[in-house]
């Protein structure tokens, strides 16, 4: 639940980019929406507006088809920073 504290600041990250089109193959755009466990956010804790967030969902599955992302994170396979191997 500590978590909860990282996501203070209420703003659309995405918009403050001026994001338009968002590419799953760029895993680093889309880090700031999955949880270590790669889980996408809620919209409640990261503050995205209504529209990014339903790109992100897409652009994350889309990611995940291609294997960019995994789908599920064993327990014990759990790491606090997910995209350090990645990059
Ligand atoms: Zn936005």
């Amino acid at each position: 639940m500590a978590e909860k504290r990282r996501f203070k600041k209420r703003y659309c990250k995405y918009c403050e980019r001026k994001t338009d089109f968002m590419d799953y193959k760029d895993i680093s755009s889309l880090k700031f929406s999955l949880s270590e466990r790669y889980k996408i956010m809620p919209r409640r804790l990261t503050g995205n507006c209504k529209r990014h967030q339903d790109m992100i969902a897409k652009t994350i599955k889309q990611a995940r088809a291609a294997a960019l992302i995994p789908y599920t994170v064993s327990r014990k396979a759990v790491v606090l920073t997910p995209f350090e191997e990645i990059k």
